[in-house]
């Protein structure tokens, strides 16, 4: 968990939960078992780094209002080099097709394409690519896997999982661009 000047995480531990933590051999969806959830770090001050250096975009500035407070949402939202990723809690695996998440998930999707980034949903190890037309469901990817986009222009035809270590191969396929 981090902290902001404008924002606290107050009682929200979501991140404890949907987060993989390397360091404890924490899975993605269980709660750790150091959470108390709702209240805090029961090792806070020798928490792993990974866990002090985590901050969702809803803590780290203004761009997310209140309604997406991950405790309210069930929602983990963060960027990475390819795109967003929205980590649902696997309690609610539904969550990101409320309002108004849909909708600004859709929007994310629509600028991603302009873009060429992705927009990722996670409900445990299963993932979602949304795009502006589709929702590629590509099952449970393993943290040695990527996935791999057939592009026509910029727009998302097709979504395929494959190991990293075939990626050299794969990733002179016309169009094809990975992520993950
Ligand atoms: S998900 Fe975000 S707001 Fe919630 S505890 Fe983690 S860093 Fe704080
Ligand atoms: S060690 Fe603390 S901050 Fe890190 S995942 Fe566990 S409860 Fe959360």
């Amino acid at each position: 968990m981090g902290t902001s000047d404008e924002r606290q995480c107050g009682d929200c531990t979501l991140c404890c939960k949907v987060m993989a933590i390397e360091a404890l051999a924490k899975p993605v969806g269980r709660w750790c078992t150091h959470c108390k959830p709702g209240r805090g770090c029961a090792i806070y001050a020798g928490r792993p780094a990974e866990c002090e250096a985590f901050t969702c975009l809803w803590l780290a500035d203004g761009l997310l209002d209140q309604r997406w407070k991950p405790s309210r949402s069930k929602l983990v939202v963060t960027t990475s080099e390819d795109g967003v990723e929205i980590r649902c809690d696997p309690g609610s695996p539904n969550a990101w097709r409320r309002e108004p998440y849909a909708a600004e998930i859709r929007a994310w999707a629509e600028e991603g394409e302009r873009n060429d980034m992705t927009v990722v949903v996670i409900i445990g190890q299963r993932m979602i690519l949304v795009t502006p037309e589709h929702e590629f469901d590509l099952g449970i990817i393993g943290p040695d896997e990527r996935i791999v986009r057939e592009l026509d222009g910029t727009k998302v035809v097709g979504a395929t999982v494959v190991r990293a270590t075939e990626l050299d191969a794969t990733s002179d396929v016309g169009g094809a661009r990975s992520t993950g």
